[in-house]
């Protein structure tokens, strides 16, 4: 089958591998959609810590059931349409007995430690797939895994309703967190650099945009998330908190990134600081926000292409000019 591997970081190729086979407890997906995510840059250009190499990446998918190994529960079958969380947690760490599995001591994903779905088909733990609602194709199915971080996230942040909240970045990540924070009844301020995302953020229902949090009329935000990973954005929008804030580390940053804040403002106003990571219990209501429209998923994908674009697909993200773009390698 075709696939795209990653043999070294900055070396990429779209070539024929072996058909993976379902281990005890696995299905083999054949892969209808997949999204680019910026965790897959990071992992193209040896960014992201735990990929070893070579990968063949994609953690954001859906598609179909093929074929089933032994010893697999849950009443699965060929021909089944599903989504895939793409944790997989080792349930025996200390992390995981006390319920963080993502932050697994042997913390390992489909995609991004182990071969993920910019391929036609690709094994997985049939634990982790969850069933695809009639409406949705597996474009919008292979956005539930983006949400189902997003979902984890602001579980984490705990916002309240009436809370002026700052989002920056209006990619993909930073328009699911605004739909969210929405309607949870959060007045939220978007930023981001490129002026051309800025309608959608209004759009899908933000109080205010602009190009810069200089830019707002609005002053002192009860919590901010930063959706870009960029250290200067971070500091932007640690800034723009009012006293007692929270700001969120979301976007996945260098691993050797470092930024600046003021102690004394943290101890002074009592900021927090929350990070967030990936998946946790969260896929399964990814799933129904999807499917009820509280995301509306097909306003978020700008561009669909073919495995054999895998390397055109990531200079769209890196050029910071698309929102969500996926590869569609049944269509290959
Ligand atoms: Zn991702
Ligand atoms: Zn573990």
């Amino acid at each position: 089958m075709r696939a795209v591997v990653i043999d070294e970081p900055g070396k990429i190729r779209v070539t024929d591998v072996p058909e993976p086979e379902a281990g005890p407890g696995q299905v083999v997906v054949e892969v209808g959609a997949c999204g680019v995510c910026g965790t897959d840059l990071h992992i193209a250009a040896g960014e992201f810590p735990p990929t070893p190499y070579p990968i063949v990446p994609g953690h954001e998918f859906a598609g179909t059931i093929v074929a089933l190994g032994p010893d697999v529960v849950g009443g699965w079958a060929v021909g089944d349409k599903v989504a895939v969380d793409p944790s997989l947690f080792c349930g025996h760490c200390r992390q995981c007995r006390r319920g963080r599995g993502n932050l697994c001591e042997n913390w390992n994903a489909t995609g991004d430690t182990v071969d993920g779905a910019f391929a036609e088909r690709v094994a997985v733990p049939a634990s982790t797939c969850y069933r695809l609602p009639e409406k949705l194709n597996f474009q919008q199915g292979a956005l539930i895994e983006p949400v189902s971080c997003a979902v984890h996230g602001l579980r984490r942040l705990g916002v309240e309703v009436g809370e002026r909240v700052l989002v920056v970045g209006a990619g993909t990540m930073g328009l699911i967190m605004s739909q969210l924070l929405i309607a949870g009844g959060a007045q939220v301020s978007v930023v981001d650099l490129a002026e051309s995302k800025l309608g959608l953020a209004s759009e899908l229902g933000a109080v205010e945009v602009a190009t810069s949090t200089k830019g707002l009329s609005r002053r002192g935000f009860d919590a901010a998330v930063d959706a870009t990973g960029a250290p200067r954005a971070i500091e932007d929008a640690f800034d723009a908190l009012d006293r007692g804030g929270r700001l969120q580390v979301f976007g996945v940053a260098d691993g050797d990134a470092t930024i600046s804040l003021s102690p004394f403002r943290i101890y002074n106003d009592e900021i927090r600081i929350v990070g967030s990571m990936a998946v946790l219990n969260s896929y399964g209501e990814a799933v129904d926000l999807v499917a009820n429209g509280t995301i509306s998923a097909g306003r978020l994908i700008s561009h669909t292409l073919p495995l054999d674009d895998f390397e055109q697909a990531l200079e769209l993200v890196r050029s910071g000019s698309a929102t969500k773009v996926q590869i569609l390698p049944s269509d290959s």
